[in-house]
């Protein structure tokens, strides 16, 4: 089974062609950074227009890159959903033109659920199945009994936290998205600021860090204010190791109350080493519970991730008509039994 799998939720356009749900055959994503960077964050508008003018090459792209014809595609699979939406509509809109011309299934794909299926291209996902979703717009722990089941225990209550790398980063004077960089200068630092740990110790599986991240402002605010010199390395250290231990925390809290056989890391945040690092340390505490890392250069926004889930969707026959419009706010319960 081939599938011709798009996505264009947000700041990068891609196109990917995936065998079977779990074999790369092409992956090409155009990336517009480099347009919203000036604006210190993605900007909707240009991001539709560069989805527009991205599409189709990287639909030629990926089909040349597979070496593969129209005749060979098994279906079609699309992110319609969360996202922006003039953004999605353009990818929604593409994969619809060639469903209909080429008389092929139309596979709606989550956003969200494909984050979690570029996990199968590092190991096959076995479940039932407890998955960390770390990304810009998204914070949450995902049980799922079976494969296109999806239940949300636990989530943040206010910002993402790779939306809080980014708003930390600009603080520093980084460019966005800050969070690689900000991981980077903290693998030369240590916590020595220990800035608060938002609702580690409470009995439930959400997640806050806008607390978090005001700390972050007020402590840089009053050491420019007093002339003081802070150690940025130091700081970044500080700010991951916070973020990292209150994921950490609520995953062993989830691991030892739900039967799983797998913890999936995954989400644009699953590329930080220093969380990496300590969910490896974590599963050693765990007999039977395998860790599956969504591999590094599947963490961040693609279309091979959406080609993995739409594979599921197609076992299933969860096809969509040329109805299927862009759904900005889409929520995990869209997937049933
Ligand atoms: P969503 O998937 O929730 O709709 P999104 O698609 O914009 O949001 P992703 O592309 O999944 O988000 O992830 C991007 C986020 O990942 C950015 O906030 C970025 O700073 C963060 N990020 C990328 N690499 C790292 C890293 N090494 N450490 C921490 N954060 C990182
Ligand atoms: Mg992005
Ligand atoms: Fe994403």
């Amino acid at each position: 089974t081939i599938i011709l799998a798009f996505e264009s939720s947000c700041d990068e356009t891609s196109v990917a062609v995936v065998k079977n749900g779990n074999e790369i055959l092409s992956n090409i994503v155009a990336t517009q950074i480099k347009s919203h960077q000036r604006f210190g964050g993605v900007v909707p508008e240009v991001a539709s227009r560069h989805h527009i003018e991205q599409i189709n090459y990287c639909i030629e792209d990926a089909m040349k890159e597979a070496q593969v014809t129209f005749e060979d595609i098994s279906a079609v699979a699309v992110t319609f959903g969360p996202g922006l939406v003039g953004a999605l509509l353009v990818g929604v809109a593409a994969a619809k033109a060639i469903a209909f011309a080429h008389n092929l299934p139309l596979i709606p794909v989550n956003h969200m659920a494909g984050h979690i299926y570029a996990a199968n291209f590092a190991s096959e996902i076995k479940f039932p199945a407890l998955a960390l979703l770390v990304s810009g717009g998204h914070t949450e722990l995902v049980y799922m009994p079976k494969e296109n089941v999806f239940q949300i225990i636990g989530e943040t209550r206010d910002d993402a936290a790779g939306e809080a790398f980014d708003k930390v980063g600009r603080v520093m004077g980084m460019k966005y998205p800050a969070g690689k960089e900000i991981d980077q200068l903290a693998a030369s630092g240590k916590d020595t600021f220990n800035f608060p740990r938002a609702m580690e110790k409470e009995d439930n599986y959400d997640f806050s860090f806008s607390g978090l991240k005001s700390a972050f402002i007020n402590t840089v605010h009053h050491a420019s204010q007093v002339g003081e010199e802070l150690n940025k390395a130091d700081l970044a250290a500080s700010f991951e190791q916070s973020v990292v231990d209150v994921l950490s925390a609520k995953t062993k809290k989830a691991l030892q109350n739900f039967n799983v056989k797998q913890l999936i890391l995954a989400g644009g945040v699953a590329a930080n080493q220093g969380l990496r690092k300590q969910l490896d340390i974590d599963l050693a505490e765990f007999d039977n519970i395998e860790l599956v890392k969504a591999p590094l250069n599947l963490c961040g926004d693609n279309a091979a991730m959406i080609g993995a889930a739409g594979y599921v969707g197609y076992k299933h026959q969860n096809f969509a008509d040329m109805s299927l419009n862009a759904e900005p706010s889409l929520e995990f319960d869209w997937i049933n039994e």
